[in-house]
């Protein structure tokens, strides 16, 4: 094994000690990892490269495969500035967070760290960084193999609801896409779903959904979630939920139902009650 690895990395979270040495939780294409910067041994650089959310290089050193790494070298890639807004800061924790809290036990995969990393982009730069944020939890939740199931791809409703598939008025072709790619739909029926069943981790109709737990998301809503979990993000992030206080609590239920209790998540969720 080698002693010294280089590695692509975001930072997730940092954890200052009282000796002035930094503990770090990082993200790079194998998984999240720990290691220390120790105050003053970084050469050429300083632990201010190593902030919350910043895009690095890093090389590390271990003494033995099961030792905590201790950074040797950083490379600052980008800092993400427009994160440090107070309106994005508090959207780029729950991401941060989230990952976190998604990668204790299991390894999620590559794809995690890119589109951690482009979540975060639009988090910093997107002039609705809320609606980036809650399409990218969603879509991370879906990498970790823990989204709700949002139903068929380009299904229609079998039987004629009392919700229509297509909403009245005019319908730009982008949003009539949007509606054959990512209705969700009832798991019972096929009908256009309004609910989250939090606990089964399914989409249900206004018929078939339970009105005391399962979490009520509109049309609008439970399509936005549709399209975050299957994708493309770009178009959720186009078709945020109109209510967010709604949307924030069903995220905070479902995390806290399937990973674990997120602050983040949870301090939105409040903020909204
Ligand atoms: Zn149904």
């Amino acid at each position: 094994m080698p002693r010294y690895t280089v590695s692509d990395a975001l930072v997730l979270r940092r954890s200052p000690l009282p000796s002035g040495d930094v503990v770090l939780t990082l993200l790079s294409e194998h998984g999240k990892w720990r290691a220390v910067a120790r105050k003053g041994r970084l050469p050429g650089g300083n632990l201010a490269r190593l902030s919350l959310f910043h895009d690095v290089t890093v090389q590390a050193y271990r003494r033995r495969d099961d030792d905590l790494a201790v950074l040797t070298q950083v490379r600052l890639n980008g800092a993400l500035s427009g994160l440090t807004r107070p309106e994005a800061y508090p959207y780029a924790h729950v991401l941060a967070e989230l990952t976190d809290a998604l990668t204790v036990d299991t390894h999620v995969g590559e794809r995690l760290l890119a589109v951690v990393a482009s979540g975060l982009r639009g988090i910093g730069s997107h002039d609705d960084p809320e609606a980036v944020a809650l399409a990218y939890a969603w879509h991370v939740l879906e990498l970790a193999g823990l989204a709700p199931q949002v139903g068929a791809a380009a299904a229609r409703p079998a039987t004629v609801g009392d919700s229509p598939a297509v909403p009245a008025g005019p319908v730009p072709a982008s949003a009539e896409a949007t509606d054959t790619v990512a209705a969700p739909v009832c798991d019972r029926c096929g009908a256009l779903a309004t609910r989250l069943a939090v606990d089964a981790g399914r989409m249900r109709c206004d018929d078939h959904g339970d009105h005391v737990r399962d979490v009520w998301l509109g049309e609008d809503g439970a399509r936005s979630l549709a399209l975050a979990v299957r994708g493309p993000l770009r178009a959720a992030v186009l078709a945020p939920p109109e209510d967010r206080k709604r949307a924030w609590r069903a995220l905070q239920a479902y995390v806290r139902e399937h990973v674990s209790e997120v602050r983040a998540v949870t301090a939105l969720a409040r903020e909204s009650a």
